[in-house]
């Protein structure tokens, strides 16, 4: 058994290394040392609290950090990219889980009422209270997300008559039923308002998400991860465990910053996202505007391959279906072959872009392209007028001209990358279906836009060649 003075200290390094890995990863080129510092700094959490904090029963918690870890490498192992952002989905909801569950156990503790009195007890029960709730929203909250990025649940969002009266009875239930618990706990009974609250925050959580549309996921995604934190942070103080407080209140305070970034980057209000009502879904208008938009014009890998040959200036703009389609190494290899033919090639990333924040850098990182010429959208969008040949590769949403001039659409006042202003587009996709948001996209039609349809990965793989 370590003394408290190692385990404070390891939990205070613990602490650093967990803060170090956070500054590593708000960036691409120490990302990778980030993950190093967070791995490292868990371990040594892990090693501190089995060893010093636990006092009995180590065969439970070895069983149960066998099968949780056995399964967590399993579906690290076994996930596909284009499933990530389900898989963070899922795993948030077990951070709520788990409050939920650390809750009820210390409720139920036998030793509770010699433990606290007076004051004492009223604190630990607010906190034990509160961590349920907050665990309870995130995990009903985080299974319906699961739904909606893994096409399970449509996009459409649910918007029932009288939502904003109906959440404001949910929160005025939740603070009725607090104290009540309060009151009762102290009699060594509770349990009713206890059930009754996880029932209405359960329901609160699915009500949240499904009240908000297709093209405000984004902001649903880390949102609900800074509610993980909260959740996480929550079990720290009815476990009475420092280092679970700090490090659920880094990871609560980083996924709110990060909600913050998304509603500047799609234009959006906080407090309206979570109101809800945003986005439409379906996907399914595709044929009736497409005739009111006017004709495509396709075409084929070998004259895209010329397109780009004959340019100076190519600015490639992926989006989930390169995701999809996992044509980023094929993306690297044209890069590589357009470059040393001193073609100047960027990349134009969307902060929405794909299906999680981050989505298209993690892909373009792993396929090694330079991180020297991966622009942001704030960054290059001014540069279109001196674009030769922009390729889209599998992005529909965060191109669509709409979203600046329909203040009707559902993506209205979302900055996209206006592509349309350089010389030519080439879109690539496999149809004329719409993107997440469920729109179609006006880019589609304009006179200096080409088509080529197809698997991204395979027309790719052909101009490549035809390179
Ligand atoms: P979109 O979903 O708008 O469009 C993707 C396009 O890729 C589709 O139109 C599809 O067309 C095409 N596609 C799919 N598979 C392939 C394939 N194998 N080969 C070629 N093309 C393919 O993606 P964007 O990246 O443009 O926009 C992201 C959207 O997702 C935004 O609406 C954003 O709000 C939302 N979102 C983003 C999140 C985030 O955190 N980044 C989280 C949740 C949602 P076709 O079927 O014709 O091939």
């Amino acid at each position: 058994m370590l003394s408290q003075g190692i385990v404070t200290v390891s939990y205070i390094i613990a602490t650093i290394l967990f803060i170090l890995a956070l500054g590593g990863l708000s960036n691409q080129e120490t990302a990778r040392r980030g993950n190093w510092y967070g791995i490292i700094g868990m371990t040594i959490a892990l090693l501190a609290t089995i060893f010093g904090v636990v006092e009995r029963h180590y065969e439970i918690l070895f069983v149960a950090l066998l099968i949780g870890g056995s399964l967590g490498v399993i579906l690290a192992r076994r996930v596909q990219m284009t499933q990530m952002p389900e898989l963070v989905a899922v795993l948030h909801s077990l951070v709520g889980a788990a409050a939920v569950a650390v809750g009820y156990a210390n409720f139920m503790d036998p030793g509770r009422l010699s433990h606290f009195t007076g004051v004492e007890l009223t604190i630990h029960d607010i906190e034990t209270y509160l961590g349920i709730l907050i665990g309870a929203v995130t995990f009903s909250g985080s299974v319906i997300a699961f739904g909606k990025l893994s096409g399970r649940i449509g996009g459409k969002p649910l918007t029932l008559p009288g939502r904003h009266l109906f959440n404001l009875g949910l929160l005025l239930g939740a603070i009725w039923f607090g104290r009540e618990f309060v009151l009762q706990s102290a009699t060594g009974s509770g349990m009713e308002p206890l059930i009754i609250m996880t029932v209405i925050a359960l329901l609160f959580g699915i009500h949240m998400v499904v009240a908000i549309g297709g093209a405000d996921m984004p902001v649903v995604v880390s949102m609900l991860n800074s509610y993980s934190g909260w959740a996480a942070s929550a079990t720290g103080f009815m476990l009475g465990n420092d280092l679970l407080i700090v490090t659920g209140a880094l990871v609560g305070s980083s996924g709110a910053i990060l909600s913050y970034i998304m509603c500047r980057a799609m234009n959006r209000k906080f407090i309206a996202v979570i109101a809800g009502g945003f986005g439409t879904g379906g996907g399914a208008s595709a044929s009736s505007s497409e005739e009111d938009q006017g004709e495509v014009v396709p075409i084929d890998a070998h004259e895209t391959a010329a397109l780009l040959l004959e340019a100076k200036e190519v600015m490639i703009i992926p989006g989930y279906g390169m995701a999809v389609a996992q044509a980023q190494h094929t993306v690297y290899e044209i890069t590589k072959a357009l470059r040393a033919k001193k073609i100047n090639v960027r990349f134009g990333i969307h902060p929405v872009a794909g299906r999680m924040p981050g989505h298209m850098n993690v892909l373009l990182a792993e396929a090694k392209i330079p991180y020297d010429i991966v622009f942001e959208m704030d960054e290059i969008n001014e540069n279109f007028p001196e674009i030769d040949v922009s390729i889209v590769i599998g992005a529909n949403d965060i191109v669509n001209p709409s979203a600046l001039t329909d203040p009707d659409s559902p993506i209205a006042g979302m900055p996209v990358l206006e592509c349309w202003n350089g010389k030519t587009s080439v879109v690539l996709k496999r149809s004329m279906a719409t993107g997440y948001a469920g729109v179609q996209n006006p880019l589609f039609f304009k006179d200096n836009t080409r088509m080529l349809f197809g698997d991204a990965k395979e027309t790719l793989d052909e101009v490549l060649k035809a390179i």
